[in-house]
């Protein structure tokens, strides 16, 4: 067993964090203000070769695997919740291909995607069916050679800003989660629509739309995978995605507890520093336990994954600890920051605004606690 992370890891560490710093935390208040991603920020990463990290090196990757990837949006939410939400986003869309796709698809979109060059989306959810994913009424009814897909998305993050998107819409409602199926569709098809943008409380520098299909054709070829396998596709892209969401929760609580304690070393009261009273001391001692344990969880369950082996329940483990961990940070950091905490003139009350998404987004706590729960019972049955 070794806990080091290997020479390249901590090289690629190093080098996001660094981009993070320069590239990355310098904008986040800016694109919190502007409720909008960065264009300049994702050319940036495209040239840094951050989008390619888990694809294989024949269709642009650098096929460095999912510790890599974690590393990655773990980083940059140091910096910047939104822009580790944007790559988060990019790569639940980018895996199925790479995954699901037939070699004309690989061909096609992987290149593209996994140099950066295009922004992906992953859709799923629906203004009437979010935890529930079952439940989505979007349709795809065959027509010859082409699928004629009618339905309203929501909540689609690169929603507008992507040119690929994967949808999950009915091939047969009788047949609840076994009849979706998963379209790949290009912006500007006609009968898509790219819909409204959402207004956040929080990673506003990542951009959210509604979006509608309206009797939207595709050919035959858009299909991905098999008709009826879109579950199975959005589950198997969501439990990476879950690893990858943990990690941004163990980013933000990092910037938390660092902008934390050094605000505590600086700030006078009672006649010394705020980190001289106990109190204080505790918070940033239960944040860096917090972050710690869930920097490991991150590892171990992104590591599962490289392994080739089931990793479901790990990866919803990881979503819950690491949203916890990114709430409890962020709202002890205003705590001992105080009143400037609550003002926005000061950088910790982003944190929780942002931080609550990982309670929410990729499967609420109550879902996946459920997906845990029925895992470790059935492991004792
Ligand atoms: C910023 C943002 C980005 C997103 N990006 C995407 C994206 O790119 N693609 C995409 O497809 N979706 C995306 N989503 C949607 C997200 O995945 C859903 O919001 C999430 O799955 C919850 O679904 P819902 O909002 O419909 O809430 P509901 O399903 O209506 O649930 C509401 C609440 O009920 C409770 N609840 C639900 N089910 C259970 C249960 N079984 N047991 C106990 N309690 C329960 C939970 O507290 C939950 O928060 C995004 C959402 C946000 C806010």
């Amino acid at each position: 067993m070794d806990f080091r992370l290997s020479e390249d890891l901590e090289l690629w560490r190093n080098t996001v964090r660094e981009f993070t710093e320069k590239e990355v935390a310098p904008y986040d208040a800016e694109m919190d203000e502007a409720n909008d991603l960065n264009w300049d920020i994702i050319r940036k990463m495209s040239e840094a070769g951050m989008f390619g990290i888990p694809f294989p090196e024949e269709y642009g990757g650098s096929n460095m695997g999912s510790v890599a990837a974690a590393i990655t949006t773990m980083e940059l939410a140091r910096g910047s919740a939104s822009v580790a939400l944007t790559l988060d986003a990019h790569w639940l869309a980018t895996e199925p291909i790479a995954l699901f796709g037939t070699e004309e698809h690989k061909k096609k979109y992987l290149p593209d995607l996994a140099t950066g060059k295009k922004l992906a989306a992953f859709s799923l959810t629906e203004p009437g069916a979010g935890s529930d994913a079952a439940a989505i009424t979007s349709t795809a009814v065959k027509d010859g050679d082409e699928w004629v897909l009618n339905g309203t998305k929501a909540w689609v993050t690169n929603g507008g800003a992507a040119d690929v998107y994967l949808l999950a819409v009915k091939t047969d409602p009788t047949k609840g989660a076994r009849g979706i199926s998963t379209f790949i569709v290009e912006k500007g098809t006609p009968g898509f629509i790219i819909g409204k943008k959402e207004d956040k409380m929080g990673c506003r520098g990542s951009v959210q739309t509604e979006l509608a299909m309206d009797n939207c054709r595709v050919p035959a070829a858009s299909l991905l995978g098999n008709e009826g396998e879109g579950f199975k596709i959005g589950m198997t892209t969501l439990d990476f995605g879950r690893v990858c969401v943990g990690a941004i929760g163990v980013g933000l609580a990092q910037a938390a507890m660092e902008r934390a304690a050094r605000y505590a070393n600086q700030r006078q009261a009672f006649g010394g520093p705020l980190a001289k009273l106990q109190a204080v001391q505790f918070k940033i001692a239960d944040m860096a336990m917090g972050i710690e344990a869930a920097r490991l969880l991150v590892y171990y369950s992104a590591w599962l994954r490289d392994q080739g082996k089931r990793y479901t329940k790990e990866a919803a483990m990881i979503k819950v600890v690491g949203a916890e961990v990114a709430m409890s940070a962020a709202r002890e950091a205003i705590q001992i920051f105080g009143g400037n905490g609550y003002s926005r003139e000061y950088p910790v009350e982003r944190l929780l605004r942002d931080a609550k998404l990982m309670e929410i987004g990729e499967g609420a706590l109550e879902v996946l606690r459920m997906v845990i729960g029925t895992t470790v019972l059935r492991e004792f049955a």
